[in-house]
């Protein structure tokens, strides 16, 4: 604000009239390149032009866009997010992305008494584990949340990484389960409660069958669950619609306020 009201004040070759728009506007938190060209864009103000090049209506239109930002209330970070959705959403899709992409970030990884699908790693994709494992894990009081899942296997969320990680002020990410998710509303409600939905229910059926790693029987369960799960959308503090797996995840993170490598 203080940059644009200074260059339309002073001389036209002052350093704050000769910065580009562009780059003044990279200068706002969280407003990055493509974003900058979008505001331009919706501002009408050509991608090379000079804070004192401008025209009287195009600074006005700068001048009100900033004041709306500098007015806009703080977002605050939150520090554990929960992911979830109807299964086969692509959940798991987003946090491989959000592990690869987010090194900052730090993805909860999940015990299961379910056996590891082709390519899934002990310890990376899940802590495979038997079930007296399983109870003696939750006996112990080491589970933040546990669910059995489609009726079938038992998952669950452990503690103690959670509670390193949170205490270093790093970000956790949780991907787990609609039951889970209310749990860890209920054992910690600062958590923010992301729920990840498919474009259409037609392309959610389509990635379930395309995926092809279960039965029939096993799909059939599987797309009632997400009938279910689907219905509990709105007890979710933010909605993610998963139609690419970049621009998900960048939703999602960005809840984090965590600083782009994209
Ligand atoms: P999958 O077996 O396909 O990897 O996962 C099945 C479901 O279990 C997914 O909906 C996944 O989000 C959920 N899940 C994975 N880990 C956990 C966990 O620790 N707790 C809960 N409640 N659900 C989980």
């Amino acid at each position: 604000m203080d940059v644009v009201e200074s260059a339309w004040a002073g001389s036209p070759t002052a350093p704050e009239a000769t910065l580009r728009v562009r780059e003044l506007l990279t200068s706002v938190p969280s407003v990055g390149p493509t974003r900058a060209a979008r505001v331009m864009a919706q501002l009408e103000i050509a991608e090379s032009k000079r804070v004192g090049g401008l025209g009287i209506r195009q600074r006005k239109r700068l001048h009100d866009w900033l004041v709306r930002r500098e007015n806009r209330p703080e977002v605050t970070p939150s520090r554990l997010v929960v992911l979830a959705g109807p299964t086969a959403v692509g959940k798991g899709t987003v946090s491989t992305f959000i592990r690869e992409n987010y090194p900052d970030v730090h993805l909860s990884v999940s015990a299961t008494t379910r056996s590891p699908r082709p390519g899934e790693v002990d310890g990376v994709n899940y802590i495979f584990v038997t079930d007296e494992e399983f109870d003696r894990l939750e006996k112990s009081g080491q589970m933040l949340e546990t669910a059995t899942v489609h009726n079938a296997f038992r998952y669950g969320t452990p503690r103690a990484p959670i509670d390193a990680a949170l205490a270093e002020g790093k970000s956790v990410l949780l991907e787990i389960d609609l039951q889970g998710a209310r749990s860890v509303r209920k054992a910690m409600p600062e958590a923010v409660l992301v729920f990840l939905l498919p474009p259409t229910w037609e392309e959610l059926v389509r990635r379930l069958i395309g995926r092809g790693t279960e039965e029939s029987a096993e799909q059939q369960r599987r797309l009632e669950t997400a009938k279910v799960e689907l219905a509990a959308q709105d007890e979710f503090d933010h909605k993610v619609v998963n139609e690419e797996v970049s621009q998900a995840a960048r939703e999602v993170v960005d809840l984090m306020a965590i600083p782009s490598n994209t």
